[in-house]
Parts: C-alpha cells; structure tokens; sequence
C-alpha cells in the first residue's frame, strides 16, 4: 500500500535506537526525508547510515526544553519544513513511591512531557499553516494500565497525553493530526535494562512474541500517512494484545 507520504519531511526525536529509530526507518522506507536525533554523534551518524535515503543526523539531548526545541529548529534548517514530528525521548528511572524522590519528578516531567510539549510548540504551527501535519507521540501502555516499579513514567505520559488529546481538538480543522502510540514489550536497549531476557517475557503476551522496533515503527509509519487523515486524538496501544480492559 502506498502511504500517499512521499516527499513529506519529518523529525523523529530519540531515534538513534529503539522505538523511534523503527518509525524512522518505516517512514524512510516510504520516501519520507527524516532527520534523528540521538545524544552521541557517532551512534546517531551510524543510524542515518543504516536508515539511508538521505536521512539526516542531528546530535540533540531532548531531555531539556532547549535541546528538544533546538532538535526541532535544526531538522526544519535541513530538511526545509516539517511536515511530521515524532515526539519521542529514553525513558525515566524505575522506581516505586518509597523510593522516589518529589526532585525527580520533575526531571521525569520534562523528559516525557515538557520536552514533547515544546517540540509541538516548535513545528506545529508551520504545519497549521502548510494545511497538512502529523504528530505522532511514543509514550507508554502506562497511559492505560500504570506499570509497578515505573511511577515516574506512569506520571509524566499522563501528563503528556492530556496535552496531546487537547492539541489535537484544536488543530484538527487545519488538517494536522495529533495521535501517540503506547508500546507494550518491544526488544530494546530500555526493555533490556529494565526486565532481561525476551524469552521469559513473552509468556505473558497473547501474541506470544516481544515486539521488535520494526513492528512498531509500520504502525507509526500508517499514522503518518494520508489514509490516516480522519484519526486524530487517539492513544493506540501496540502491544501484542497485551493490554486486557475493554478499552
Ligand atoms: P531506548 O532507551 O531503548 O532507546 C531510545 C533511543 O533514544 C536511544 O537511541 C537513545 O540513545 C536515545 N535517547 C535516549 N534519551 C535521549 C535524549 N535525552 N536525547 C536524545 N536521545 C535520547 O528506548 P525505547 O525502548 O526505544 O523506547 C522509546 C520510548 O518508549 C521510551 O520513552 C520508553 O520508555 C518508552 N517505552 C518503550 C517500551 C518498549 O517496549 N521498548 C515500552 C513502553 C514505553
């Protein structure tokens, strides 16, 4: 299926690795120009190379307001425009309420939210005037089933996902779409860290796999596309079935 996206120019944040690297690879592989961001130059040069297609290299750290307006800024000047943002950053220490401290919230809070707030700010309107846009955030099943031992992360895409929700009734009559995607288990470097081997997670998943970036990247890549035109504001878990409630 052709995505009708050809052309159309997008920066997906945190992307050297991981959940955005898989969404950046999918829209590449569907004529987008992308540019990423990762911290490290070399890690972040050496997957603009894997991606190809012309893809763009930017060294940013979207931990912080000014690094995740500044990733935005620096894709437009190369890109020319933006047409597509993928709001996206690693993810908060673990930790449950007895040993988290209220500091740390706030170092989460903009990780996970300010930080994506900002980089809307910074390429929403341009998209607003073009008439044509896709923001397709990366947060967390948390948004629908807190995780134990994540609280730091369960609070700050809460917030996040507010944010979004409304954005998307105010833009939505200027044909930009504002959605976020919730993976479930997909290998990565952050799922490796926090819960080992595959292998022992994929019993608890109806699908009967951990999800790779690439399963998860084709989906943000269809959420960016012109069939995608007439969904926005919605929170799409892609977790192999693994989220249980109704809805
Ligand atoms: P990851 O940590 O494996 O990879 C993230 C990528 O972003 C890496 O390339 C890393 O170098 C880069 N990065 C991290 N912090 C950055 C920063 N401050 N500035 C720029 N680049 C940065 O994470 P992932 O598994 O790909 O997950 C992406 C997001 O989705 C995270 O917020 C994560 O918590 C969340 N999430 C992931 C899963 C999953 O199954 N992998 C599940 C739930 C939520």
């Amino acid at each position: 299926m052709d995505l009708g996206i050809t052309g159309r120019r997008a920066a997906v944040a945190a992307a050297s690795k991981g959940l955005g690297y898989g969404v950046a690879d999918a829209l590449a592989a569907e004529g987008v120009q992308v540019a990423i961001c990762g911290r490290n130059r070399a890690t972040v040069e050496e997957a603009a190379a894997r991606i190809g297609h012309g893809s763009v290299p930017i060294v940013a750290d979207v931990a912080h307001v000014e690094g995740a307006t500044g990733f935005v800024r620096d894709a437009r000047a190369a890109l020319g425009g933006i047409d597509i943002l993928v709001p996206n950053a690693g993810g908060p220490p673990a930790g449950d309420f007895a040993h988290t401290t209220v500091d740390q919230y706030l170092d989460a809070f903009e990780l996970n939210c300010r930080g994506a707030i900002a980089m809307c700010y910074e390429a929403v309107p341009e998209m607003r005037e073009r008439g044509w846009g896709r923001v397709v955030a990366i947060t967390s099943i948390a948004v629908r089933q807190p995780i134990p031992n994540l609280i730091l992360s369960n609070t700050a895409r809460a917030g996040l996902t507010g944010f979004l929700r409304t954005l998307s009734r105010e833009v939505a009559g200027d044909g930009v779409t504002v959605n976020s995607l919730l993976p479930g288990l997909h290998e990565t470097e952050r799922i490796a860290a926090l819960h080992g081997s595959s292998a022992d997670l994929a019993a608890g998943i109806p699908a009967g796999f951990v999800g790779d970036p690439g399963d998860f990247g084709r989906i943000g890549a269809f959420v960016c596309s012109e069939h995608a035109r007439y969904m926005t504001g919605t929170a799409i878990q892609v977790d192999g079935g693994a989220y249980g409630a109704l809805l």
